[in-house]
């Protein structure tokens, strides 16, 4: 069974639950509920949700506006409001929507303005001047968690306490926005549902061991996590991959490979080229090249390891505020990304650095450096923008993407007439 001979039943049921919430947001506009905006590094949406906000997330407009090739307009938008060319582009792109002349208004949907904007600051210091420019604009509190860096293997337990400190310290917040009480049951059973969810995530994406993969963890896992992301704390999100698991068994069953066949398996690092996806993912697909795993969809709960569970709900809530792979010290995720190569049985390593997204592309030329010379695992490093098609060279890219895979292929050639041992 080839690419053709099946539609992708998980892709299909992603966009519907996304359709879904812009929906909703749209009804947000006129409606009486409060709205959150969180960013998503770390987000703890459950205990908004327990007070009944409608829950939205900037980046994840961003993105959806690249997906759909908006985000340039939108970017000159944020341009035109004074932010520089070397300002994230996701920051723009979000900007030039919520405070340029669209005034939230998407293709998919208008977005309502917040009436409260929190972070979970670990890592990316751009969100808080982000939150502050949306506070500004809207005139609503904007409340920053701090969670301090992973320093060293795992957060230390003072870190653990401070965290789930602050976060108990909305409580009071949300109260008085949404005029309801604080209800633990609500926000328990709430946790129970990402528990469930984080699980079966988890294990959708372990499918990526088998061999050949039956599916494209980067290139369609993107859309997969879409509901882990937007959804998470609902029954929607977790039937959703219990649903993704049973899709993805009835591919195992026929013998179904994304792209036919498969020649060659790679660990993906970074976000994609969100304007130009299907482009880049084209320029692997024609190498018979599957993305088996990848850092970027872990970065959504499936890296981390949960001490605790929903009858502990603001240590739950702590720990995944804490432990986004985004908060990681460099050794840490390098670490983390060999264990992924060893795990998956990858052929090399392909690294997407996005000239937006500083606090991740640095370190990763010297990611790249020991995986090639210190570790033998052949990897190849890229450079365009997750939301900004200005940057992404066709050309380039495919010529350094072909001549990765020549060196892969003549490396397959040595090591089958045993001249390579590994
Ligand atoms: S700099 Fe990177 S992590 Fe920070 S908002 Fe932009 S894309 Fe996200």
């Amino acid at each position: 069974m080839n690419k053709i001979a099946m539609e992708d039943k998980a892709r299909t049921a992603s966009r519907e639950l996304i359709q879904r919430h812009y929906l909703e947001l749209d009804a947000g506009v006129s409606g009486d509920r409060k709205v959150v905006y969180l960013f998503t590094s770390g987000l703890i949406s459950e205990l908004f949700r327990s007070f009944d906000f409608i829950v939205t997330y900037p980046e994840m407009t961003a993105i959806h506006s690249s997906r759909r090739n908006v985000s340039v307009d939108l970017i000159h938008d944020g341009e035109e409001l004074g932010y520089a060319s070397h300002i994230c582009a996701y920051v723009k792109c979000d900007l030039g929507l919520m405070a340029g002349p669209r005034k939230g208004q998407t293709p998919f949907g208008k977005i309502p303005p917040p009436d409260l904007i929190v972070i979970t600051h670990g890592g990316c210091s751009t969100y808080i001047k982000w939150a502050e420019a949306l506070g500004n604009e809207f005139k609503c509190p904007v409340k920053i968690i701090d969670v301090p860096f992973v320093r060293e293997d795992r957060q230390t337990d003072f870190d653990h306490v401070y965290v789930r400190g602050q976060i108990e310290e909305l409580i009071p917040v949300c109260e008085e926005l949404s005029g309801r009480k604080f209800d633990e049951d609500k926000l328990k059973e709430i946790l129970k549902l990402t528990s469930e969810t984080i699980e079966l995530w988890k294990k959708l994406l372990e499918y990526g061991k088998l061999k050949p993969s039956p599916f494209d963890t980067y290139f369609e896992g993107v859309t997969y996590m879409a509901p882990m992301t937007i959804l998470r704390g609902t029954e929607e999100a977790r039937d959703y991959y219990q649903s993704a698991i049973d899709y993805i068994w009835h591919r195992i069953k026929t013998g179904y490979t994304p792209y036919g066949k498969e020649d060659f398996r790679l660990l993906f690092e970074g976000t994609p080229p969100w304007p130009r996806i299907r482009e880049f993912q084209q320029m692997f697909s024609r190498w018979y090249a599957v993305g088996v795993t990848n850092t970027y969809v872990r970065t959504v709960c499936a890296a981390v390891n949960l001490k605790f569970g929903p009858d502990k709900p603001f240590d739950f809530l702590a720990s995944l505020a804490s432990q986004s792979y985004y908060n990681w010290n460099l050794g840490k995720r390098r670490g983390f990304m060999l264990d992924l190569a060893r795990d998956y049985e990858v052929d090399g390593i392909v690294i997407h650095s996005a000239k937006s997204c500083r606090p991740f592309s640095i370190g990763q030329l010297d990611m790249r450096n020991y995986f090639a010379r210190e570790a033998d695992i052949p990897t190849l490093y890229l450079d365009s923008d997750i939301a900004d098609p200005r940057y992404f060279s066709s050309a380039r890219m495919q010529n350094r993407i072909d001549t990765f895979f020549e060196a892969l292929t003549h490396r397959k050639e040595r090591r089958s007439k045993g001249e390579l041992k590994t």
